[in-house]
């Protein structure tokens, strides 16, 4: 379930596309799948800065509320959002462990001197925008694997109707429902070229 729904929903909705955020157009997303709608989640980090702070804001109440004692972050966008959760986790005089999980080439893995921060522990993965969920999936499996439990992944933005992932609930604070489509897609079809992406970043795709 979303953190954020209703008109606060439909508030947020409006400024993303204002602000250019999410844009408009024909979009080659990162898994090599077309979209006509685009995710720019860098902007959102570095422009809409009231508005990332407030979703990280709420995604520490709930680790809070939950009762979660440790969070995991995989890969630098996670850790940049799992970070300032953290902060404000902090702020709440909560204490919880934190583990960053890093992709090399042989997979996840999380240093073995964080190991005592979620073994054993009831672990919450933090993640920047879910889109197939492969990258919390691995990173909770990890945890798992150092004797942490994992009930949830909180994520700022999720672009699909995912409810769960690997048995896993997913807890967007926005949801916001984009599709996409193997090529050629009805865009392509009607002859309508890639759009370029923003700052032509291919960590700007909305992808995991
Ligand atoms: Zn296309």
């Amino acid at each position: 379930m979303p953190l954020i729904i209703g008109v606060e929903r439909d508030r947020i909705m409006r400024r993303l596309v204002e602000s250019g955020v999410i844009l408009s157009g024909h979009f080659e997303l990162h898994s090599g799948r077309h979209s006509d709608r685009y995710l720019d989640k860098r902007l959102f980090m570095q422009e809409l800065v009231e508005e990332y702070d407030q979703f990280c804001a709420l995604i520490a109440d709930r680790i809070v509320t939950e009762g979660y004692s440790a969070i995991v972050a995989p890969e630098a966008a996670g850790m940049m959002v799992a970070e300032r959760v953290l902060g404000h986790i902090r702020s709440r005089n909560y204490k919880v462990g934190y583990a960053p999980a890093y992709k090399t080439d042989n997979g996840f893995v999380i240093d073995s001197n964080y190991k005592r921060e979620i073994a054993g522990r009831c672990v919450a993965v933090i993640e920047d925008v879910i889109t197939t969920g492969d990258t919390a999936v691995k990173a909770a499996q990890l945890a798992r694997s150092m004797g942490a439990s994992v009930n949830s992944v909180y994520c700022l933005f999720e672009r699909g109707a995912h409810r769960r992932i690997g048995g896993i609930p997913i807890h967007p604070v926005v949801s916001i429902e984009l599709q996409d489509w193997t090529p050629p897609c009805r865009l392509c079809e009607q002859g309508i070229p890639l759009s370029p992406k923003p700052m032509g970043g291919s960590q700007l795709a909305l992808s995991d």
